[in-house]
C-alpha cells in the first residue's frame, strides 16, 4: 500500500481548519490530521456538548478522510482537561451514526491515543476499544486507532519497551513513534523499525536531522507521513511542507529500490542542491532522491555517519555531495578506509573533496566507492568558454582557502600559471609552496604575490575565492578588487566570481560597469553539481534546468 501524505491541521475553529482541509485536498494530500487540542477542552455540561458537536460536524464536512487527535500535553499536545471527556469524545466519535444530508455524522477513519493513555487503565482501554475496529469488535466500528508514541527531546532510553508493549495491543491498526533525532542515524533506526513492522506504522524523526525518516517513508513502506500547508503551520520540529514533499523530493515516486544521494555539511538547509539534483533526477528519469544531510562539523560525526549511511542494508546511499567544513574529512575517510576507495588526483593534492560517488552490486551491497573534487574542473569549465585552452594562461586567484586551492589545483593542472593572492600573505606562500610539491609544477607556474600587484599582473583571469561580496559574509558590498583598475591594465581580463549569493555580487557590477568580461558564481555552482550528477547517474547533467532552479531560489529575474 503506498504510503500516505497527511496534512496535520491544528483547529481553532471550524470554518479556518475546513478551509485548511480543503487547501490540503488540492495541494494533493490523502488524509488530514485534525488536532483538536486546542479547541477541545473537556467541559462539562452544556459547553462539553457544544464542543463535542462542534467535532462531530467538523469530521463530517471534511473534504478528506481524517485523524483525530487529542494530544495530551504530556506528549507534545496542548489538552490539559479531564481525561474521561477526552476519552468519551473519542468513544462519542467512532460510534458516531452514519447517514446523509444534513446533519448527517461521519465516524473519523482514525482516532490517535497515545500508548500513555490506552493503557493508562482499563476502563480508558475499554472505552477506546469500543470506538474502534480490532479483531475483538462486535459493533458495526469504521474507525481505527493509531496508538502512539512521542518524544519532543530525544530517542527515548526505552524504545523497545514501548514499541514492544504496542505490540501487545490487538485494538491497535496503525502504530506510531516519532521522536526528536540527535543525528541522521537515529533515522536508521526508525527504517529498521518499519523494516520489522507486525502492522501499519508511522516511525518519524522530529527535527533538524528528522527530514530523512519523513521523506523516505515511502521506500521503507511507511504507513504515513505528515507535511505541513505552510513552513508556518508545522505542527512538529522538522515537519516538511507538502509542496517540498511533493515537488522537490518527489515523494510520490519513491520506492523500496529509488537510490539515496544527498549534501553532507554543517549547516545544509540553505543548500540549492536538493532542489536542483532532485529536479535533475526527474528530468533524466533516474530513480533517486537528494537529501540535505547535516552532520555537525568534527569529524568523528562524520565518519560515523557516512559509515552508518553506505552500511545500511535498505537504504541504497549511491553518493553524496560533501561540503564545509567536511571536504578534508571525506579525503580522510576515503584514506582510511583502504583498497576499495579511489581518491582522484585532484582531491589527493587538495586533501580535500566535494563528491563520493558510491558503486553498489545488484543486490545492493558495497562494491566500491570514488572520491573526487568537481570544484576545480568546475572552475576550469567556467572559464574555458571566454578564455579558450588555459594551458599557458595566467590566472589571477584571491584568496588562499579551500576554493581557492581546489581552483588553483586544477589550473596547475591544466597548464596555467596561477598567482595567488590572499590578506594573509604567509597563507597563500603556504597554499603555493603545497601545490608545487604536491603537483610537481614549474616554480614560476605557481605564485604568491600581494593583492597590490594583481592590476599590474597582466592576468587573463581574476578569481574571487573569498566570501567579500557575499550576502550575510563579513563584507557583503565590498569589492576584492577595484575592476577599473584591472581594466585599465588589461580590458581582456575576464573577471570570474566565486561566491553565488547574490548572483551579481558587486565585483561582478563593477567589472561589468567598466566592460570587462564575467563568470558568476552560479555557473560555477551549476558545473560542479552537473559533474556530480554525471558520475552517480551515468547521464549528461540537464545544466539549463540547474541554471533556471539556481537563478529562481536566488530571485534572479534573468533566470525566469
Ligand atoms: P575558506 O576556506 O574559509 O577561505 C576563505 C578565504 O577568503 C581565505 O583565504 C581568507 O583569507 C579570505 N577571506 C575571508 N574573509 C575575507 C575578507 N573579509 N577579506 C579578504 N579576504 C577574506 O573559504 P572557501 O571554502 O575557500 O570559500 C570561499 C568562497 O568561495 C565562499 O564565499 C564560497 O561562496 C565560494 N565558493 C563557491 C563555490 C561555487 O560553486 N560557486 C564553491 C566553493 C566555494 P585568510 O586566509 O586571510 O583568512
Amino acid at each position: 500500500m503506498p504510503t500516505l501524505l497527511c496534512v496535520p491541521i491544528l483547529v481553532h475553529d471550524l470554518p479556518a481548519a475546513l478551509a485548511d482541509a480543503k487547501q490540503a485536498r488540492h495541494a494533493g494530500a490523502d488524509l488530514v490530521e485534525f488536532r483538536i487540542d486546542e479547541f477541545f477542552t473537556g467541559s462539562a455540561g452544556d459547553a462539553g456538548d457544544e464542543e463535542q458537536r462542534a467535532v462531530l460536524r467538523l469530521v463530517a464536512e471534511s473534504p478528506l478522510p481524517c485523524i483525530i487527535t487529542c494530544r495530551a500535553g504530556a506528549e507534545g499536545g496542548h489538552y490539559d482537561g479531564d481525561e474521561t471527556a477526552r476519552v468519551s469524545l473519542l468513544e462519542r466519535l467512532g460510534t458516531a451514526q452514519r447517514g446523509s444530508g444534513d446533519g448527517a455524522e461521519h465516524p473519523p477513519r482514525y482516532i490517535d491515543v497515545e500508548l500513555a493513555t490506552y493503557t493508562r487503565s482499563a476502563n480508558l482501554k475499554q472505552k477506546i476499544n469500543l470506538a474502534v475496529d480490532h479483531p475483538g469488535q462486535v459493533r458495526d466500528v469504521r474507525t481505527s486507532l493509531i496508538l502512539s508514541v512521542h518524544d519532543f527531546t530525544q530517542r527515548p532510553a526505552d524504545l523497545l519497551r514501548r514499541i514492544a508493549r504496542m505490540r501487545a495491543e490487538p485494538g491497535a491498526a496503525v502504530l506510531k513513534i516519532a521522536y526528536r533525532a540527535r543525528s541522521l542515524r537515529d533515522n536508521l533506526e526508525l527504517f529498521d523499525i518499519l523494516a520489522e513492522a507486525d502492522r501499519p506504522t508511522i516511525a518519524l524523526a522530529m527535527g533538524e536531522f528528522g527530514l530523512m525518516s519523513r521523506v523516505l517513508a515511502p521506500k521503507f513502506g511507511g504507513f504515513l507521513t505528515f507535511a505541513s500547508l505552510s513552513g508556518s503551520s508545522a505542527t512538529a520540529p522538522g515537519q516538511p511542507t507538502i509542496g517540498d514533499l511533493l515537488t522537490t523530493y518527489r515523494f510520490r515516486s519513491i520506492a523500496a529500490g529509488t537510490y539515496v544521494y544527498g549534501v553532507i555539511g554543517w549547516p545544509v538547509a540553505h543548500s540549492l542542491s536538493p532542489l536542483m539534483h532532485n529536479a535533475g533526477f526527474e528530468a533524466v528519469g533516474h530513480d533517486g532522491v537528494y537529501l540535505p544531510l547535516p552532520v555537525p562539523p568534527e569529524y568523528e560525526h562524520f565518519k560515523a555517519t557516512l559509515g552508518a549511511l553506505i552500511d545500511h542494508p535498505r537504504l541504497t546511499f549511491c553518493g553524496c555531495s560533501v561540503t564545509i567544513p567536511h571536504k578534508e574529512h571525506l579525503v580522510r575517510f576515503a584514506r582510511e578506509h583502504g583498497d576499495a576507495w579511489s581518491i582522484d588526483a585532484l582531491s589527493d593534492a587538495c586533501d580535500a573533496a566535494n563528491t563520493l560517488t558510491i558503486r553498489r552490486g545488484g543486490d545492493g551491497r558495497f562494491v566500491s566507492a570514488g572520491v573526487s573534487n568537481t570544484d576545480g574542473p568546475a572552475a576550469i569549465d567556467c572559464l574555458t568558454g571566454p578564455l579558450g585552452p588555459l594551458a599557458g594562461k595566467r590566472i589571477a586567484i584571491i584568496g588562499a582557502g579551500g576554493a581557492g586551492r581546489a581552483i588553483g589545483a586544477a589550473l596547475v593542472l591544466t597548464g596555467a600559471t596561477v598567482i595567488v593572492h590572499n590578506r594573509t600573505r604567509p597563507r597563500a606562500e603556504a597554499l603555493v609552496k603545497d601545490l608545487l610539491a604536491k603537483l610537481h609544477a614549474r616554480p614560476d607556474q605557481v605564485l604568491a604575490a600581494d593583492l597590490a600587484d594583481l592590476p599590474a599582473s597582466a592576468c587573463h583571469a581574476v578569481i574571487n575565492c573569498t566570501p567579500v561580496g557575499m550576502a550575510g559574509g563579513p563584507a557583503p558590498n565590498d569589492l576584492p578588487i577595484d575592476p577599473e583598475q584591472l581594466r585599465n591594465s588589461n580590458p581582456a581580463a575576464v573577471v570570474f566570481d566565486t561566491v553565488y549569493r547574490p548572483r551579481r555580487t558587486p565585483l561582478l557590477e563593477r567589472a561589468a560597469a567598466a566592460g570587462l568580461r564575467t563568470i558568476d558564481g552560479l555557473s560555477m555552482l551549476v558545473a560542479q553539481g552537473a559533474r556530480q550528477f554525471a558520475q552517480w547517474t551515468g547521464r549528461e547533467a540537464p545544466r539549463r534546468l540547474f541554471e533556471r532552479i539556481g537563478g529562481e531560489a536566488m530571485h534572479d529575474p534573468s533566470s525566469a
